[in-house]
């Protein structure tokens, strides 16, 4: 067969490993606990009229009940196909292929890496502290020659919360030479380390959001990057000109309404719960180590984590396996799903670990 086609191809495409989602990986089970998904659908409602018209691009009743929530201005925001989409947007708009870089603090979410390889920018690393904090030394070694700074709080997959002195700092080090990225996909899970009030004091803070993770709405693909507007009409170039189908924009408002909030916010508490149980029970095990979280999942080390990743989908439960980060050899992540689902999960493990290593 001829590979021309695959010649024809930018060398940054085809050296590229693309982003190993979960779907991607796949697998075959009936306890989905991969994606960080919350465990069930919510229910909303479609009109479907005028889907003879292209949609707004940026349809003003969501920006309004978005910039509602998060208390900031309509110009301050953007939504986009998911915080994917952010983060591709701030690269395509910021940097220069074959010229600048972009830093992040690994072990980290890896969509900013894949691409920045995509559009031929440099990723750089600047690896996190043993305890999973920002190394400043290193960061400001890295800096020169970044555009943009990618950090994500809670960070996944090591589910803690970064230092906000330390994230401070480095606003102030980047201060007219980088944008600071703060990721915040799981902040509904602990609301009270949100960084937004800071963007009125940084104009090159970005925060992304997203829908996908505490409003359950991971399948209409909306999330949301707020910044000064300044950087949103540059990214407003740079956005496909109708990136919000229709029906996203209306499912997407129903669930900013109050009702729609108030709802996240108890099945927030209501993960929030089934986490601590499902931390006490991992801490049952003699050989698994579990680390906290301020988000919908956990994280822990256990023994032949790649074995046990196995056994577990051979069960059909599917979690995420986490040994090909640097620093978490052996460790695997499970999201928090429905207490039943949890439950699964520890009877299976009290099956596959050894008796003599539960207490
Ligand atoms: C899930 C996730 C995203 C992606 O969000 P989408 O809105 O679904 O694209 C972004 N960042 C982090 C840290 C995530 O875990």
């Amino acid at each position: 067969m001829s590979t021309f086609i695959t010649d024809l191809a930018r060398e940054a495409v085809r050296k590229l490993t693309p982003y190993q989602s979960a779907r991607r990986i796949g697998g075959n089970g009936d306890v989905w606990l991969n994606a960080n998904e919350y465990p069930a659908a919510i229910p909303f409602q479609l009109s479907g009229h005028n889907l003879n018209r292209y949609p707004a691009s940026q349809p003003p009743a969501l920006i309004k009940s978005y910039a509602q929530y998060s208390a900031i201005n309509p110009n301050q925001i953007l939504a986009s196909r998911g915080a994917d989409e952010g983060i591709e947007l701030l690269i395509r708009t910021f940097c220069t292929p074959g010229q600048d870089a972009v830093l992040f603090c690994p072990p980290t979410y890896g969509m900013v890496t894949v691409c920045a390889e995509t559009f031929d920018i440099e990723s750089r690393i600047a690896p996190l502290t043993p305890d999973w904090q920002l190394d400043l030394d290193l960061i400001a070694k890295q800096l020169p020659g970044c555009k943009l700074l990618y950090l994500c709080s809670p960070n996944n997959p090591t589910g803690n919360i970064l230092k906000p002195d330390d994230i401070e700092n480095l606003l102030h080090q980047t201060a007219g030479k980088q944008l600071v990225i703060v990721d915040e996909a799981y902040i509904e899970f602990c609301p009270n380390a949100s960084l937004c009030c800071w963007l009125a004091r940084f104009p090159h803070l970005v925060i992304l959001r997203t829908l996908s993770k505490a409003f359950a709405l991971a399948g209409i693909r909306c999330g949301f990057t707020l910044a000064n507007p300044e950087v949103i009409k540059l990214l407003l170039k740079v956005i496909a000109p109708y990136p919000l189908p229709a029906p996203v924009a209306e499912i997407a408002t129903q669930a900013l309404y109050a009702e729609g909030i108030s709802a996240m916010q108890q099945r927030v508490q209501q993960l929030n719960q089934t986490r601590c149980w499902l931390q006490q029970q991992l801490q049952q095990f003699k050989t698994i180590t579990v680390y906290d979280s301020a988000a919908n999942w956990l994280l822990f080390k256990a023994p032949s984590a790649d074995q046990l990743f196995q056994q577990l989908a051979e069960r059909g439960i599917i979690v995420r396996n986490q040994s090909a980060q640097p620093a978490l050899n052996n460790c695997l992540r499970v999201t928090i799903g429905t207490p039943q689902q949890c439950q699964v999960l520890i009877s299976a493990l009290t099956e596959l670990l050894p008796p003599e290593e539960t207490l």
